[in-house]
């Protein structure tokens, strides 16, 4: 097992100790107080040592949806919304699966109604710039994120909220100079690029299904690349069965969390 899984493990088993301790005190102090606490204060609890309820949380943490094989897939979704985005977002439902979708200024703008969808259904919610032109991305050292901040207001605007994940049109290497990179950074934005490219633009869904099995494998950690296409709304089923086979906990992208990109250099093994 390698030392992350172990550390995830052991901040859940104190949280399950520390929880079952809070519960117990409770149901101590409320004893008596209605004949459900008293009938819910069994001898399990009060009477269960730490070894036993560690035993019992390590049994817990083997089965259901708690289980984790340590690997983990983000479903990011570029170039939208559209009119597919409420179509995906029930497929990741089917998989209970959410994923991260990077959106184009003007389809937000055309898409309201979709960018809510995103974000009342737990997805999570990134930028894909205004122009979607590396020429134009990358005029001045700025001018990537100020198209990025441009997203931010438009996206403020429908929501309320703010998101600071970003993916750059045709990934940040080779196109990014280091100084927009930079300028971005600074600005703390989060850039994200991908390690498993379905190449769905080009692909039927059969071929997309085969990328993602070609382009995954021996890859615990994967970011998989998808568009707001009919090729690829087609065959998001089939790769979210795949992965969910394969073992893989199918995770939005989180706020807080490091990115992975080209020039951190963490995407691969
Ligand atoms: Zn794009």
């Amino acid at each position: 097992m390698e030392a992350k899984n172990k550390g995830k493990i052991i901040i859940f088993l104190s949280t399950g100790v520390l929880t079952l301790g809070i519960i117990s005190s409770n149901i101590k102090i409320g004893y008596g107080y209605t004949k459900n606490h008293k009938d819910f204060r069994n001898e399990n609890l009060s009477d269960t040592t730490i070894t036993e309820i560690i035993y019992n949380t390590t049994q817990e943490v083997n089965k259901g949806p708690m289980k984790s094989s340590g690997k983990v897939a983000y479903i990011t979704i570029d170039d939208g919304p559209s009119k597919y985005t409420d179509r995906i977002i029930e497929i990741l439902d089917k998989y209970n699966a959410k994923g991260t979708f990077f959106m184009i200024d003007r389809n937000m703008k055309s898409y309201p109604e979709q960018v809510k969808n995103i974000v009342e259904s737990g997805n999570t919610a990134g930028f894909h710039s205004v122009s979607h032109d590396i020429h134009k991305l990358y005029k001045k050292n700025i001018s990537a994120k100020e198209e990025f901040d441009i997203n931010r207001k438009t996206f403020y605007d429908i929501t309320g909220q703010e998101s600071s994940l970003v993916r750059l049109p045709y990934g940040s290497k080779p196109y990014t100079p280091s100084e927009s990179y930079k300028a971005l950074v600074d600005a703390n934005y989060k850039v994200w690029d991908w390690n498993v490219d379905t190449e769905d633009w080009k692909s039927d869904s059969n071929k997309i299904l085969e990328n993602v099995k070609m382009y995954s494998k021996n890859e615990d950690d994967i970011v998989v690349l998808i568009h707001e296409k009919k090729q690829t709304v087609e065959s998001l089923d089939k790769v979210l069965k795949y992965l969910s086979e394969q073992g893989y906990e199918l995770l939005p992208i989180s706020q807080s969390q490091d990115p992975k990109n080209f020039w951190i250099g963490n995407l691969y093994k």
